[in-house]
């Protein structure tokens, strides 16, 4: 078996390779050339993993690259992880926001229509398409109301590839995730930057963690368990859309709290809004708010209902909140020792 992912450079890119490699897929990736050669998360897989990826260098705003990618290839299955995935940033460049995440799965699903119509693609949609959902939990049938340029061009994302799957009977799969996370988070996003900021604390740093809304209130799983809800969704009888997550809802004020528990430390609020701070029990600031890190338009109050993808595809999370933190600030304390 052969699957293209794009995106590999990424998060979940480094999850869903590793999977794919060990159930004996040959694994094709595409990759952004920059500047300085770095690859992302590729740089943090075994060597004896890394050298057994096909990278294709390329960018999915090229519909001639993917042509040329599709009908060389022709995979059986492609996962199409690729995307300017930072709600923050969307809101200061829609418009990159918009070529990679529409332009792009659309380049995607043209050439797979037109070179490649046996692959079986996997689309990354979001529960970001919920904005601030008045019902909860959320599921398959919860109204998709985005709030932020990235949540629109998933919304994009994720009709075209349900209009190809009508239009041509092709097989196009959405994964309507909820956050998930992991050690190779990128470090702009909340929960790495909590993790990272209570190791260096650990470790001597002085500055606290300066953070946007604290009462933001996600539903946080591993990423680890969710590639393997992606490669079930094209193992399965037809194509379908899939919410997954992990049932469990928490604000950022509690990850924080789980954060500093993992080193014993007891977190005491003081103040609201832009003006609330963290304390330890000696006083000390060590996370603070700011306005400038809010968004023009919070979305929030996640908590997925995952009972379809339970019952068709058998997929469960394994790791929840607690455990997630646990393995999230372990990481970054012995990454910090060890630079
Ligand atoms: P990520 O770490 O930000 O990775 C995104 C990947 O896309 C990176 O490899 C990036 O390459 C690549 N990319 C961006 N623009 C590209 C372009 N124009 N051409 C080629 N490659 C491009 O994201 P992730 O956390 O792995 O998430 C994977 C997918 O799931 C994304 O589509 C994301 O929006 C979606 N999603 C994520 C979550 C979550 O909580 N993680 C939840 C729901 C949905 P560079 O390294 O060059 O930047």
């Amino acid at each position: 078996m052969k699957a293209i992912v794009t995106g590999i450079s990424g998060q979940d890119g480094f999850f869903l390779s590793q999977l794919l490699l060990s159930k004996g897929y040959e694994v094709h990736g595409v990759l952004r050339r920059n500047s300085s050669m770095t690859r992302g998360t590729i740089d943090f897989l075994p060597p004896d993993i890394e050298k057994q990826l096909v990278i294709h260098y390329g960018d999915i705003t090229d519909e001639n690259f993917l042509s040329k990618l599709l009908q060389s290839e022709k995979p059986e299955e492609l996962y199409h992880l690729a995307a300017q995935s930072f709600v923050g940033y969307s809101f200061e460049s829609a418009h990159s926001t918009y070529d990679a995440n529409i332009g792009g799965t659309l380049n995607v699903c043209n050439a797979i229509k037109t070179l490649s119509p046996d692959t079986r693609m996997y689309f990354a949609a979001t529960s970001e398409l919920f904005g601030k959902p008045n019902e909860t939990p959320q599921n398959e049938r919860t109204p998709l109301l985005p709030r932020s340029p990235y949540a629109v061009s998933k919304l994009a994302g994720l009709w075209t590839t349900r209009t190809y799957r009508d239009a041509y009977q092709l097989f196009m799969s959405n994964g309507i995730l909820f956050n998930h996370e992991s050690e190779v988070r990128g470090p702009e996003f909340v929960t790495r930057k909590i993790s990272m900021g209570v190791a260096r604390i650990l470790l001597g740093s002085n500055e606290p963690i300066v953070l946007g809304n604290l009462s933001a209130v996600k539903d946080w799983g591993y990423a680890k368990d969710y590639v393997e809800g992606m490669w079930k969704m094209l193992q399965y009888e037809i194509p379908d859309d899939f919410v997954m997550g992990t049932g469990e809802s928490h604000s950022v004020r509690d990850f924080v709290e789980e954060a500093f528990g993992v080193a014993n430390i007891k977190i005491t609020w003081k103040g609201t809004g832009v003006n609330e701070v963290g304390l330890s029990e000696e006083g000390k600031v060590l996370v603070k708010a700011s306005r400038g890190l809010y968004r023009p338009l919070e979305s929030d109050n996640y908590r997925a209902d995952y009972s379809k993808v339970r019952e068709k595809l058998g997929w469960e999370p394994r790791v929840k909140f607690k455990e997630l933190v646990r393995i999230m600030v372990e990481n970054d304390i012995k990454l910090i020792k060890h630079k």
